[in-house]
């Protein structure tokens, strides 16, 4: 058998995949290889957190052109990405406010639809939030999450209708260059051959890149999240958060669940294959006495379940995305924590930049390889210092 493609994906998480299904649209045949199965990465652990609230303006940008996919997800890629619109709220504390402020002005600006809210505001959209110690935060109605599987699996589905293959159980051990650019690669299935090779191997991906002796500078950090079974006086369903002063974020789940995240403790530059069926040590009473904080009512429910998971870190917590090392490579990976929400802009780019020389979508010069020998590491203009899903 012959193993012949135009582009090869290594990595089958929602970047791969939307990569694929990009590439699809544009009559272009992508094989994705996995080493495992689809969404057994950062994507299958991932909280699905869809927002436009960034400090950065390109990342809105990605965000919010990302958002135009999983509100019309039937229309524009088919199936159903399990996006539930729950509304999002961006708590700050008291030294952050004046950042929240130029941040949704500068979303604003975009046509994002965010809005500066009072601590009241807050409370009557929430009446079970703690809103003592803070005086606004930023209110997206539009926003809300989405599944990580589902969002995989639509995206390579349709990809796979238009052409595209999918080869799973299937490890790169080797990347070929011949005269400077890319002929394939060698896998636990044999060898592949394409012109072009996508590293899109999330927390993994700094690895793959070695094989074409490129030096990624992407560490790997590991998040835990929890599931706490809600009371039912708090509702059906509640708002997306992401409470700065108690550095936690939380959304609901399925089944009256609430997921739980924390920002302290991930530790950077551990094992991306560690266990991760269980949270570490420690994780639930620290997020159980913060989730307490904010909502006391939750002191009335009951955890469910914890679990952890790992993605690529990049030095100034934002992707790379462009093209880098021999000819015909490319990266599509340090996600920093963040990269679900992106990954239908990110592909669409990505997909322009390979076929057609650029990208249109979203400018993502930004993002590109060179920014760290360049000493040109991105920063918002008015960040929290923080790194968020
Ligand atoms: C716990 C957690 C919560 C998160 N919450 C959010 C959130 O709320 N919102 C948000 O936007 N982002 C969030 N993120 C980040 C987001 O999930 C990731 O940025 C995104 O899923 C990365 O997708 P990916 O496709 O780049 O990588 P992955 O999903 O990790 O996919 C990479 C794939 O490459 C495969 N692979 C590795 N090596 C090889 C090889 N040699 N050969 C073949 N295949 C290989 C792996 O098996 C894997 O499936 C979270 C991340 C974690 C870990």
């Amino acid at each position: 058998m012959t193993n012949t493609a135009d582009v090869l994906i290594i990595g089958g998480g929602c970047h791969g995949a939307s990569l694929a299904f990009h590439l699809a649209q544009k009559g272009v045949r992508a094989t994705v290889l996995e080493r495992k199965t689809i969404g057994s990465g950062a994507t299958g652990r991932s909280s699905g957190l869809v927002r436009m609230h960034y400090d950065l303006e390109p990342e809105s940008r990605l965000a919010w052109e990302s958002f135009r996919y999983f509100n019309n997800w039937r229309e524009m890629v088919g199936g159903d990405c399990g996006f539930e619109r729950t509304g999002f709220i961006q708590i700050v504390s008291e030294k952050y406010v004046e950042h929240l402020k130029n941040n949704v002005k500068m979303h604003q600006e975009i046509g994002i639809p965010s809005f500066l809210v009072t601590a009241a505001d807050v409370k009557r959209l929430a009446p079970y939030l703690v809103v003592d110690d803070f005086e606004v935060a930023a209110y997206e109605p539009e926003s809300g999450h989405a599944d990580g599987y589902a969002t995989t699996n639509m995206f390579l589905t349709q990809a796979c209708e238009k052409g595209a293959k999918l080869v799973q159980d299937c490890e790169v051990t080797a990347i070929n260059v011949v005269g400077g650019r890319v002929s394939g690669v060698n896998t636990t299935q044999g060898v592949f051959s394409a012109p072009v090779v996508v590293n899109a191997a999330g927390p993994w991906a700094a690895p793959i890149a070695k094989m074409v002796g490129l030096d990624v500078p992407a560490d790997t950090w590991r998040h835990d999240t929890m599931f706490i079974k809600r009371p039912a006086v708090i509702g059906p369903s509640h708002p997306v958060v992401i409470d700065d002063v108690n550095e936690m974020y939380f959304r609901p789940e399925t089944g009256g669940l609430t997921l739980v995240g924390l920002e302290d403790g991930n530790p950077i530059g551990d094992d991306p294959d560690g266990f991760t069926d269980k949270a570490q040590a420690g994780f639930v009473e620290r997020a159980v006495e913060r989730i307490i904080k904010r909502i006391p009512v939750m002191l009335q429910g009951a955890v469910h379940s914890h679990h952890g998971g790992y993605d690529g870190l990049t030095p100034d917590q934002r992707a790379i995305i462009g093209q880098a090392g021999p000819e015909g490579f490319y990266l599509q990976c340090g996600m920093s924590g963040t990269g679900f929400k992106i990954s239908p802009a990110v592909g669409a780019c990505m997909a322009e930049l390979i076929v057609d020389g650029e990208a249109k979508t979203v400018d993502i010069a930004p993002f590109r390889f060179s920014r760290f020998e360049e000493g040109d590491l991105l920063k918002g203009e008015h960040s929290y210092e923080s790194i968020w899903g």
